[in-house]
């Protein structure tokens, strides 16, 4: 089990300093939304955890241990995996090929044979189209076959980007059992990106309001729902 605290990180594109000193943790097992609008810093945060971004400064620690210096490749052998916003998928590649692509750093075939039976377990449209060219599922179901490429490394920390922009509402709901089915049934700590923030605050159990690249609010899921700041900004309420 892998708690995770990010501690005060500032990360800049060039010049420009995106995120200015977040710091929230991540306890085990736990579903945590990071919500908050366009820009606020959400994906910036989630490639700085992945390796995708160097953090200026700031620490990075998994289960007490720095992990600021370990490259992409290095978080995924810890136990860290993200589904990208926009999904990523190679469109002209089969949906089995493209969770392939999630395992590359796994070498047991039992482990991929495990974790491809899970990803088909929570998503079976994922294996009745396991065949078919990426490109030609329905928004949805890109989106499900990204979240299993993700799961294919059997990550302790799963990161999820926007899981449900531009889809239909019915398949949002599916998506967001599935990812509730697999915290519940394998302890699977999930980081949860969401503009959806009704949807993210509902699923999560702790959550952390974005703002310029700040994290301005906390708390609970239910408690942050029912806060008139929250309501107001993000609830249409
Ligand atoms: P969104 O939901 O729109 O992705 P976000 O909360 O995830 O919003 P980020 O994408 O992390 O926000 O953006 C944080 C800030 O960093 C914004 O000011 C954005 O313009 C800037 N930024 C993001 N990506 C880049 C980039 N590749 N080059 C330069 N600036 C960037």
């Amino acid at each position: 089990m892998r708690t995770l605290e990010v501690n005060d990180i500032v990360v800049h594109y060039g010049l420009v300093e995106a995120l200015h000193g977040v710091s929230f943790k991540v306890d085990a097992g736990r579903i945590v939304a990071l919500i908050g609008s366009n820009g606020a810093g959400k994906s910036t945060t989630l490639k700085a955890l992945m390796g995708l971004k160097k953090l200026t400064s700031g620490s990075l620690v998994l289960d007490g241990e720095r992990m600021d210096t370990s490259n992409a490749a290095q978080r995924v052998s810890m136990g860290i995996a993200l589904s990208p916003e926009g999904r990523r998928l190679f469109p002209r590649m089969s949906v089995w090929e493209n969770l392939m692509v999630g395992a590359h750093t796994v070498r047991s075939s039992e482990q991929k044979k495990k974790s491809l039976e899970r990803v088909y377990e929570l998503f079976p449209r994922v294996q009745e189209r396991r065949q078919q060219m990426a490109g030609s599922l329905s928004g949805g179901e890109q989106q499900m076959v990204a979240i299993g490429r993700a799961m294919m490394s059997s990550p302790q920390i799963l990161m999820l980007d926007e899981p449900s922009l531009g889809i239909a509402p019915k398949i949002v709901s599916e998506i967001a059992q599935a990812i509730q089915r697999l915290n519940r049934e394998t302890g699977t700590s999930v980081i949860l990106v969401e503009q959806n923030a009704r949807l993210a605050l509902k699923m999560s159990d702790h959550a952390y309001v974005f703002e310029q690249g700040l994290v301005i609010r906390s708390g609970s899921g239910q408690e942050l729902l029912n806060d008139s700041f929250v309501q107001k900004a993000f609830l249409g309420i």
